[in-house]
């Protein structure tokens, strides 16, 4: 079959198109799916580039957002058939410690981001793909499968950080950093359907009328704009109620004095660097809140999917481009040119 793969951490160069990849045996628990579509993360570039402290196993595939058709079941899965559509949940746990009793699946000793953390050549850049039947969900029929590998993982993300994690209520000032990339197109649309007043911060005027486009309440060019000075004015200098952050160690600090007092930072992210200053007084003085979030269960995909099913949330496509373009997807995803989500489609 067709993947991409690469054997060693480098720039873009390393990826490697092939068509002469195995198909994957499955276990008697699995499904083996045939993807029509793929979406590029941020975790493309970070498995490619390497992280300190984690270990890639090579031949290393992407791939976390995957959507497609039932080609093959194992013997002992019964809750899908054959050509059902459906698109992969793709943070893997073991399903029965007590941590994924509990609903926590990412404490649990096996957890794994699918196409990141797995591997040798396991992921959803490929032609087919290996996935525990359990991390299926049924794709919206209202979804193209694009559309359903686009908005997979962004809307789950998005949705653990505001509903589940930060409690977003209506009337709630939203500061949300990258509002135009794959996470932030989401959270402004999460905000209007919970009622609460999105702040969109990007970076240049094109991504500021694509968000004005998707229901953003106030935009802030980082570039031109003072940021602290201009959420002070839109929140009349009481700050605002919840952070959506994943940028990091560069928006940090403007992130926590944007903060009114029993206010929420929520992240899951750090695209700019991990290190970042903490005012600890802050902490107790103004009662302020910073939650981390990871990822999301197949239940909370489940619930925040029935947005998309409704036509309430969309899925934001930048580019669709064949598999074999993936380094050209790298390249935008790098340069921050993308709005919304780039999807590859194997074929
Ligand atoms: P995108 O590339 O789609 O968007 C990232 C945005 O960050 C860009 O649009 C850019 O907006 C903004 N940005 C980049 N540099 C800076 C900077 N110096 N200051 C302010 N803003 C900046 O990525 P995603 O939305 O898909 O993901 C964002 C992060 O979240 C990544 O680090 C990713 O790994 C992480 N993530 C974590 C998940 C989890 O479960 N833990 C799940 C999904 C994503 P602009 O330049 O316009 O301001």
């Amino acid at each position: 079959m067709r993947g991409v793969t690469f054997d060693r951490h480098g720039g873009i160069e390393v990826l490697q198109y092939r068509e002469d990849l195995p198909i994957p045996a499955i276990g008697p628990n699995d499904v083996l799916i045939k993807i029509h579509a793929v979406a590029m993360n941020h975790n493309c570039l970070w498995a490619r580039r390497g992280l300190p402290g984690m270990d890639i196993l090579f031949p290393h595939m992407n791939g976390t957002d995957a959507a497609g058709v039932v080609a093959e079941m194992g013997s002992a899965v019964t809750q899908w058939k054959i050509n059902d559509e459906v698109l992969v949940h793709g943070g893997f746990s073991c399903g029965h410690c007590v941590e994924c009793s509990r609903g926590h699946p990412s404490f649990c000793p096996e957890f794994q981001i699918w196409g990141f953390q797995t591997g040798p050549n396991a992921g959803g850049e490929a032609e087919y793909a290996r996935v525990p039947a359990r991390h299926l969900v049924s794709k919206p029929a209202n979804l193209s499968f694009d559309e359903a590998a686009a908005i997979g993982s962004v809307l789950l993300t998005a949705w653990r950080m505001l509903v589940v994690r930060a409690h977003i209520q209506p009337g709630n000032f939203v500061l949300i950093w990258g509002a135009a990339g794959g996470l932030g197109s989401i959270a402004i649309q999460l905000c209007r359907l919970y009622g609460a007043k999105s702040i969109a911060i990007v970076s240049d005027d094109r991504k500021a009328a694509f968000v004005e486009s998707l229901g953003a309440d106030f935009v802030i060019n980082r570039h031109t704009q003072r940021i602290n000075r201009e959420v002070m004015a839109i929140t009349r200098r009481r700050g605002v109620d919840i952070v959506f952050e994943h940028t990091g160690a560069e928006t940090w600090e403007t992130s926590t004095y944007c903060l009114k007092w029993g206010g929420t930072i929520v992240t899951c992210g750090a695209t700019t660097g991990f290190k970042a200053p903490l005012d600890i007084r802050f902490l107790w003085n103004k009662e302020q809140n910073y939650l981390g979030s990871h990822f999301g269960s197949v239940s909370e995909m489940i619930d925040a999917l029935k947005f998309a099913a409704s036509g309430q949330i969309r899925a934001i496509i930048s580019d669709t481009l064949p598999l074999c373009d993936v380094a050209r997807g790298h390249e935008l995803l790098e340069r921050g040119e993308v709005f919304g989500k780039i999807v590859l489609v194997p074929e």
